[in-house]
């Protein structure tokens, strides 16, 4: 199974860029979208956060190392009053490079120009982003709309648009690593297997191993959150279901639902 780690920009009191759009609610919708796509064909994916919590940018590389994700990208939106998309990619190009490239190629279908794909580099000549330069695996940066520009912001500030933008990254996703992407646009008919890791026996103790695991009303990222899990405690699962990609284990509480693959057996 391939394994794709969403870096979710900013959070908590790190707004991000902010104009006519906050940038860090933005990201976390496009970001959601992205997850939901790729997850529903039988992709493992990883968020940096589900919530509007703080971060720290090494956290987010260690844990799309530790994750040994197949293709990392971090969520981003613009500012400086430019107009369009762009995506950052390493100076070595190779896979990375080619993701971009993927990436834009969705975007572009959706109506927004492309500003093209781009690389910065540090006073030693390496990647200057930290999240293209320390990630073991080929990563990029999406910059989806300028937030301080009037007529680019408006091209995401409907849940649609931001899920539009989110799904386009999920399908240069898809192309890159080479998965057909049969349902054209429409959710998974069949739900993909789970994770391997996922486990999946009722009564069975689980390790959360994420800072944050929402927990939901009902087995479903569709369902409300009624809860967080902050502690990466070891819970029992009384049931599982498996919704939209995931597998769903019911928390021994009564507290609600929570997605297997953020655990491991305990
Ligand atoms: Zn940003």
């Amino acid at each position: 199974m391939s394994k794709v780690y969403i870096g979710v920009g900013h959070g908590g009191s790190d707004s991000g860029a902010a104009g006519y759009l906050i940038e860090k609610t933005v990201n976390l919708k496009m970001a959601q979208a992205c997850r939901d796509y790729l997850a529903a064909r039988g992709v493992e994916v990883l968020m940096s956060r589900t919530t509007d919590k703080d971060q720290v940018l090494t956290t987010r590389i260690r844990e799309c190392n530790q994750f040994d994700a197949d293709l990392a990208l971090d969520v981003h939106n613009n500012a400086g009053n430019g107009d369009g998309f762009e995506i950052f990619h390493s100076i070595v190009g190779g896979k990375g490079q080619v993701l971009a490239k993927n990436i834009e190629a969705e975007v572009v279908k959706l109506g927004q120009n492309s500003r093209g794909l781009k690389t910065r580099t540090n006073s030693s000549g390496s990647d200057y982003f930290g999240f293209i330069r320390q990630t073991q695996c080929p990563a990029v940066i999406c910059e989806g709309v300028f937030v301080d520009n009037k007529q680019d912001s408006a091209q995401a500030d409907t849940d649609a648009e931001c899920r539009a933008f989110g799904e386009a990254y999920a399908k240069g996703v898809l192309k890159t690593l080479g998965i057909e992407d049969t349902t054209g646009g429409a959710p998974a008919a069949k739900p993909t297997e789970p994770a391997a890791s996922a486990p999946s026996k009722t009564g069975s103790l689980v390790q959360v191993t994420t800072d944050a695991l929402n927990i939901r009303s009902g087995a479903g990222t569709s369902f409300q959150i009624t809860g967080v899990i902050r502690d990466r405690g070891t819970y029992t699962i009384v049931d599982t279901k498996k919704a939209g990609g995931y597998t769903w284990g019911k928390l021994k509480s009564g507290a609600g639902w929570i997605a297997l693959e953020y655990t491991k057996q305990a």
